[in-house]
Order: C-alpha cells, then sequence, then structure tokens
C-alpha cells in the first residue's frame, strides 16, 4: 500500500523561501545581541572616527554600518581593518569583557 507523503505546511511558498527567510530570522537574532556598547569599535580607548553614541540611550551606533567593512581610521588616526564582530570572538581585544557575544560564547 502506498503511503502518501503529506507535504508539510508552510507559511512560505518554497523551501528555498523558507530557508532563505530562516536564514534572515537568525542574522536577526544574532543581530539583537549586540549591545552597542561600542566596546569592539575602541569606545572606551581610542575609537573610530565613524562610532557616534546615541545621547539619549547611551548606545553606541556606526555611522556607516551598511558600508563599515574595509579599511578604517580611528579618531587619533590609526589605520585599522574594520571586520565581522563573528571574526573577533577567537581573540580578546581591549574591553572584549563586555562583549555581549563574548558572554555568550564563554557561557558555550
Ligand atoms: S566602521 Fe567598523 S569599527 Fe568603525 S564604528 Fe563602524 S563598525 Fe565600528
Ligand atoms: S562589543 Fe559586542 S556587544 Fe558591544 S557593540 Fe561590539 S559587538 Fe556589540
Amino acid at each position: 500500500m502506498k503511503l502518501r507523503i503529506q507535504k508539510k505546511k508552510t507559511k512560505y511558498p518554497s523551501r528555498e523561501l523558507e530557508y532563505t527567510q530562516y536564514l534572515k530570522e537568525k542574522e536577526q537574532e544574532w543581530e539583537k545581541l549586540c549591545l552597542n556598547c561600542g566596546a569592539c569599535c575602541g569606545a572606551y580607548d581610542d575609537p573610530c572616527r565613524h562610532l557616534e553614541k546615541n545621547k539619549k540611550t547611551n548606545r553606541f551606533f556606526c555611522k556607516i554600518y551598511s558600508q563599515r567593512l574595509g579599511i578604517q581610521k580611528t579618531v587619533s588616526g590609526e589605520l585599522f581593518k574594520c571586520v565581522p564582530i563573528k571574526k573577533l570572538l577567537p581573540e580578546n581585544w581591549k574591553n572584549s569583557r563586555f562583549c555581549a557575544y563574548k558572554k555568550k560564547q564563554n557561557k558555550l
């Protein structure tokens, strides 16, 4: 007897779209972990010149976030490479103890 395989109903029209949406949601979850403390951008040291503090919330943000990756300069003029936070996680940097991702990583 043939048992019909029931297709699982999802809110997405295709598996590809479902997977794309899944990745997008995971990315958003990952982004939400950030406390915007600015430690990874030198907030408590020699900050990146694109780092800005929101005076109402006391949180930091990047003025050029979508174009941030690549060579950047600190306020004092030092050149450095801005990389995705995932690349920094295996290392320790100044004040990395404040980073929510590092804290999460250390708990695993
Ligand atoms: S360019 Fe990079 S290092 Fe500079 S503020 Fe933006 S995210 Fe931080
Ligand atoms: S140090 Fe971590 S928690 Fe703080 S702003 Fe950077 S990525 Fe976000």
